[in-house]
């Protein structure tokens, strides 16, 4: 495998339906490392010619003593060490919420090569949260639709470098 994409993002923006898009059954292996690893699935992408390694948090929906944001804190930064680039995905129906700034700061302190997207851009309602992606610094967004396979062809035109 050529990278390591980690699919980062709150919860509910899409990351687990991009993710299964990307690896259909082809789940890897991933090592019982006690903590952090459970929780993040490990899968082999494929996208047009393209191969490489994705990674989602999953997991989140288990109930701990640790607050939610502290546990994606957590998930975000492992997987980002685990990377080469993130994915970092908003959802341009709900728009940019305090959460989806919360996760541009982690991805800007760990240095992240970060990749933005606007999920659930299908049609026209995901227009202004598109817009309103460019406000988290990250650069141009791109517009996605994990759900139904829209995008695919500018996704692998941002990856091929990293490939
Ligand atoms: P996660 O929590 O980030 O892993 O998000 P999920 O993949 O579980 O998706 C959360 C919800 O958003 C589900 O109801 C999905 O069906 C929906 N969803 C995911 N991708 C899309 C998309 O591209 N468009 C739309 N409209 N809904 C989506
Ligand atoms: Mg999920």
């Amino acid at each position: 495998m050529s990278f390591t994409l980690a699919i980062v993002g709150r919860p509910n923006v899409g990351k687990s339906t991009l993710f299964n898009r990307l690896v259909g059954k082809r789940l890897a292996l991933v090592d019982d490392q006690p903590g952090v690893t459970r929780d993040l699935r490990e899968g082999e992408a494929r996208l047009g010619d393209l191969r490489f390694i994705v990674i989602d948090s999953a997991g989140l929906e288990e109930a701990t003593d640790e607050s939610l944001q502290g546990r994606m804190r957590r998930l975000t930064e492992r997987a980002v060490e685990m990377a080469d680039a993130c994915l970092f995905l908003v959802d341009a129906r709900a728009g940019i919420l305090p959460s989806d700034e919360v996760f541009a700061d982690i991805l800007r302190r760990k240095n992240a090569h970060v990749i933005l997207a606007a999920n659930k851009s299908e049609g026209k309602a995901g227009e202004s949260g598109y817009l309103e992606a460019f406000s988290l610094g990250l650069g141009e967004p791109i517009r996605l639709s994990g759900e139904h396979g829209e995008g695919m062809g500018e996704l692998m035109d941002v990856l091929r470098p990293i490939s």
